[in-house]
């Protein structure tokens, strides 16, 4: 029957959901959702091993399922979720950025980089970013949606199965390290965060079984979501991207600051100190004349000092060039100085690596243009 004429156009705009995946869910759903499709509840656990250790995506390879039972399972609980548009590699295979297309059409982008000892995927947690941080790429063209704990999870997955199949250069390997340093604010979409990040910590079979510390949440700042983490009883790695350690720099560069200061900021990243112990990461992208100042590092030494001794490391960041921003990096000589500066305050100091320059891979360069 056709819809009064009326109820749609008035409908407000709604985006359709991504589709459910195993991912999204704890094990216990998981067991209720396969036993909601009418199959034995421990169908459930086979096929989370299958996922989350085997790494399968063919669901034909599955053949602890009986054939009816994988191609429902397989239908609800792991639809496709990531379309790879483009992979984009420097540093002779070892960095290799993925654009992925969602169900709807949004992209975001991930960035896979191998090192020596270990191997760290960087993931979106959103499609854009509503923050609008004038130096960041993806913050320029404003949200576009949140995604699904499948959706973020499967990002790390997918690149773990082709690390395990030796599709990255260098042979063989594990995916070590999870950044939430993609595309987008982690804290503005907490609850498929949180999920994901549980997924990504949970001990194999039920997630990929990844060390908590091993995980990191950067955020703009956003307090009270700061301190609902600080209760999750995690021992994530917490970063915070400051920027500058005066209100009336940050107000301008990031800008949710006119919301929560400084202050209450370092203040929030003291008690996730305090409660878990992990040492906080201050991110700091050194623009040129503009937050690089000997006086910021010494203020910047300052404030953290305030709060207590060794909860605290500073990584400062090249800026990298964004389109149409009139912005560039610091000199390496103020650059130096300023690490100097934050040292002499006796703040452990280090300069992040910036990978993946060249593919628009590094920090701030995620942009992918979403519907
Ligand atoms: N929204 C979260 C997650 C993004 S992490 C956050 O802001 O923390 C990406 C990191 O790269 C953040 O510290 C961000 O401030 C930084 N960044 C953004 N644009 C950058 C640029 N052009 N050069 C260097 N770092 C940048």
């Amino acid at each position: 029957m056709p819809s009064p004429a009326g109820e749609l156009t008035f409908a407000a705009p709604r985006r359709a959901k991504p589709p459910r995946h195993l991912a999204d869910l704890s094990p216990a759903q998981r067991r209720e959702a396969v036993a909601d499709l009418g199959e034995r509840p421990f169908r459930a656990d086979q096929l989370s091993t299958h996922y989350f250790s085997h790494l399968e995506d063919d669901p034909q390879q599955m053949t602890d399922l009986p054939q009816t039972t994988r191609d429902l399972l397989a239908a609800s609980l792991l639809p496709t979720l990531l379309t790879p548009v483009r992979h984009l590699e420097t540093d002779k295979g070892t960095t290799r950025k993925t654009v992925w297309r969602l169900f709807d059409g949004a992209t975001v982008e991930s960035v896979l980089m191998r090192y020596p000892s270990r191997v760290t995927i960087c993931v979106s947690s959103q499609a854009g970013c509503g923050m609008n941080c004038p130096f960041c790429a993806t913050g320029q063209a404003g949200l576009t949606r949140n995604m699904s704990a499948g959706e973020i999870v499967d990002q790390v997955v997918v690149g773990a199965r082709w690390l395990r199949r030796g599709e990255v250069a260098g042979g063989p390997g594990r995916v070590s390290n999870v950044v939430f340093m993609g595309m987008g604010e982690p804290l503005a979409n907490y609850p498929a965060v949180l999920a994901a990040v549980r997924r990504l910590t949970d001990p194999a079979p039920e997630g990929l079984g990844l060390s908590q510390r091993n995980v990191t949440v950067s955020t703009v700042g956003l307090v009270p979501a700061m301190d609902r983490l600080t209760g999750e009883g995690l021992s994530v790695t917490l970063a915070v991207s400051l920027h500058a350690p005066d209100d009336e720099l940050r107000d301008t560069l990031v800008p949710v600051n006119t919301r929560w200061k400084v202050a209450e900021v370092l203040d929030a990243a003291r008690r996730y100190f305090e409660k878990t112990g992990r040492r906080v990461s201050i991110e700091y992208a050194l623009i040129r004349d503009v937050n690089d100042h000997a006086w910021r590092a010494d203020l910047l030494g300052t404030e953290l000092n305030r709060r207590g001794r060794g909860w605290v490391h500073v990584n400062p960041i090249p800026l990298n060039p964004t389109p149409g921003s009139q912005w560039t990096a610091s000199e390496p000589g103020v650059e130096r100085r300023f690490v100097q500066r934050l040292r002499a305050h006796g703040i452990p100091t280090t300069v992040r690596d910036t990978r993946g320059r060249e593919i628009d891979g590094a920090c701030g360069q995620l942009a992918t243009s979403s519907p």
